[in-house]
Formats: structure tokens, C-alpha cells, sequence
């Protein structure tokens, strides 16, 4: 074997990059050895190490989907305010971390001068996490970083302040295969009526075997249609998820009338306190109603309020609907209970996903 051949193979994918590089020293010094942590106001962490070096932690909203300006001007304002380190968090709040608390003030007013929030620590409603919606996914029935601006403005208080009875986490998806995962909050669009086939297109478009397939309730059949091969699809079975259209876009999913907004509460990934929960459908069919959404709004207004005024300390939003009771939450937030509620559909005995550690 020669020398060339007997040399491993090394993978060239890139991956997740070694985070250590971009670590704020005093974070990479301490690594794995933190004492204890508080929070000395709402959007600052304090962390202390074993050795005695502290750090803070500022965290500030932002809209999640940036322009290379906004981008720029959150580095400057790490060069300039902060020690040059920044990082994300999943919900696209930014974290500066500096180690002398004197940069804690100056940092906070200037990002509130620039029109970042300080906040989302604690019991305060978070920046809402989002799917990638029309920037990067060919599914979505609507917008997500809209839907995600839009409430925010409205939540904009409860972000920079901690009144709730325990952290409130929101999701949104942009369809029903749901890539934002289990919420406190949860909105998420829903098809309602099955795709609709143009026949001309498929067979130059499709790969039949592939769409096929991809249907999770195996309700598309191979079918030749005004003698050229197409699909077609079993009505009765459909569940209208969508995972048909990108394959083969001519099986057109997405309708301004029928593509409607749901909402679900009560999921957690999260193990603390309590195990973690799938949350649950409390509305379906609000209008898909861009670029304010406001009934989605309104709705969500009144289940954080509810829960705000009913819950406890430290109860999150699953462990309140359990000890209140489904019937009472209907009452404390005035949304209506109806027949759609009930899960009847027979086929998700055996093929829903009824695990909440897997998420597609
Ligand atoms: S939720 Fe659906 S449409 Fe939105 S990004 Fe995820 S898979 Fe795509
Ligand atoms: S929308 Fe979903 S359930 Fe309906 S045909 Fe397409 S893949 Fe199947």
C-alpha cells in the first residue's frame, strides 16, 4: 500500500467550529469550573468562578434575521463597550460578556440608545424563537421573523422586565412539521385543506417515488392523469403537513384563505422542575393576516395574562394548566372550547411521533 493511500481520510465537512477561539478569556480560563451565579437586575448575569474571576453577562433583543449593518454596528458596540466578545443565544438574544462590572451602565445605555432591549432574563418572556420561514424554507405558509417582530413589540415590557410566575418560553413555526419545538407558547401555521395537484407539471417536475414517500400517512398514489403520469392524492387520509410540496411543487399546499394560524401552550423541553411536556392546541383557524398579525396577538395577550395573573411563583405554564385544569383555563383566558379540540383522527395511534425527546 503506498504511502498516499495508507493516509486517513479526513472528513471536509466544516461543522460546528472548536467555540473555544472565540471564548472571552476569562470565560476559556474558568472553563467548567463556575462557583455560583446571580442576577443583579433584569438582562445581566453575574457569574463567579472557583478562582475568583467574574464575569457579566449583558443580553440584549434582537429581530433574529439582521442586515450586515445591524450586525456591525452589535460588533462595534462590543469593541467599543465590551471586551470584544459576543455570543448568540437560540432565541437570537445577543450576550455581551465583560469582566469588569464598571462597563455593566455604559454597555446597557448604549444598547438601549441603539434600540436594543435589554432583557430576557429570568421570569420574563423571552425573544421568541422562529423557524426560517420564506428566508431559507420552501414550506412556510407565512412569514416567521414577522410574526416574531410583531409580538414582541407588544411583549415589549415583559421582555425587559421579570413579572411572570416563571420563565416563558415562545415558539412560532411556519407549518405543521413544526421545526420550532415545544413552546410555553407556541404558534404555529396550519394547513387545512389537502394539496392542489397541477398535473401538467409533476412529471416534469417530480420525482414520483421520492413524493411518494414522503407522505407520512401514505395518502399519494402514482396515477396517470389525461394520459401523462402524475399523483393523486387520498383526501380522507391527508393531513394537509405540507412535507408533499417541496419535493414537488405543483402539489401547491399554501392558500391565503386556507393556510390558518394555531396556537398550543404548555410544552417545555426544559427537565426542570418538572418532566418535559408537549404542549397542547387551545385555538385553531386565526386568519393568516401579515404584516401585523393581530389576532394571533391578541390571543396570545390573553393567555399571558391570564397565566401572569393565576399562576405562581415558579410555575411554569404546563404545571399551571395541570394544577388549574383545562376547563378553568378556558374560563380565566375566554377562549372558546370546541369539537375541534379533540384528538379523533384514528391513524396517530400508529404513526405519531409520541416521543417529546425527538423533534424533526
Ligand atoms: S416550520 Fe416548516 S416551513 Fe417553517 S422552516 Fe420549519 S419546516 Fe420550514
Ligand atoms: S399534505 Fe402531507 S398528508 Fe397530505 S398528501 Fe401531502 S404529504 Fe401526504
Amino acid at each position: 500500500m503506498s504511502e498516499a493511500q495508507a493516509a486517513p481520510r479526513m472528513p471536509d465537512e466544516c461543522g460546528v467550529p472548536d467555540p473555544q477561539q472565540y471564548m472571552h478569556p476569562t470565560l476559556k480560563k474558568n472553563y467548567g469550573a463556575w462557583d455560583w451565579h446571580d442576577r443583579p437586575r433584569v438582562g445581566v448575569l453575574h457569574h463567579v468562578a472557583k478562582s475568583g474571576d467574574e464575569v457579566w453577562t449583558v443580553k440584549a433583543g434582537t429581530q433574529r434575521q439582521m442586515d450586515v449593518h445591524t450586525i456591525r454596528k452589535l460588533c462595534d458596540i462590543a469593541d467599543e463597550f465590551a471586551d470584544g466578545h459576543v455570543r448568540f443565544t437560540t432565541r437570537s438574544n445577543i450576550e455581551y460578556i465583560v469582566a469588569d462590572q464598571s462597563k455593566v451602565d455604559p454597555l446597557i445605555k448604549k444598547l438601549e440608545g441603539e434600540g436594543f432591549p435589554v432583557g430576557g432574563t429570568g421570569n420574563s418572556v423571552s425573544m421568541i424563537s422562529h423557524t426560517q420561514g420564506w428566508l431559507h424554507c420552501d414550506i412556510p405558509a407565512t412569514d416567521a421573523s414577522g410574526v416574531v417582530k410583531s409580538l414582541m413589540d407588544e411583549l415589549y415590557q415583559e421582555f425587559t422586565n421579570e413579572q411572570m410566575p416563571n420563565r416563558v418560553k415562545i415558539t412560532t413555526s411556519c407549518c405543521q412539521i413544526n421545526c420550532g419545538g415545544q413552546g410555553d407558547i407556541a404558534i404555529n401555521i396550519q394547513h387545512t385543506k389537502p394539496p392542489v395537484i397541477n398535473h401538467d407539471l409533476v412529471a416534469n417536475v417530480c420525482e414520483r417515488p421520492a413524493v411518494v414517500a414522503r407522505c407520512p400517512v401514505a395518502a399519494i398514489r402514482p396515477a396517470l392523469v389525461n394520459g401523462k403520469p402524475s399523483l393523486e392524492v387520498d383526501e380522507k387520509k391527508c393531513v394537509c403537513c405540507g412535507a408533499c410540496y417541496p419535493p414537488c411543487p405543483p402539489m401547491q399546499i399554501n392558500d391565503a384563505e386556507n393556510s390558518k394560524l394555531a396556537i398550543w401552550v404548555g410544552g417545555k423541553h426544559s427537565s426542570t422542575r418538572s418532566k418535559p411536556s408537549f404542549h397542547k392546541l387551545v385555538v385553531a383557524g386565526l386568519p393568516n393576516t401579515p404584516p401585523r398579525w393581530p389576532e394571533v396577538s391578541k390571543t396570545v395577550m390573553k393567555i399571558l395574562h391570564a397565566y401572569k395573573e393565576d399562576g405562581r411563583a415558579w410555575e411554569r405554564m404546563n404545571e399551571w394548566i395541570d394544577r388549574i385544569g383545562w376547563p378553568r383555563f378556558f374560563e380565566l383566558t375566554g377562549l372558546p372550547f370546541t369539537k375541534y379540540h379533540i384528538e379523533d383522527w384514528r391513524g396517530g395511534r400508529n404513526s405519531l411521533n409520541a416521543s417529546n425527546h425527538v423533534h424533526f
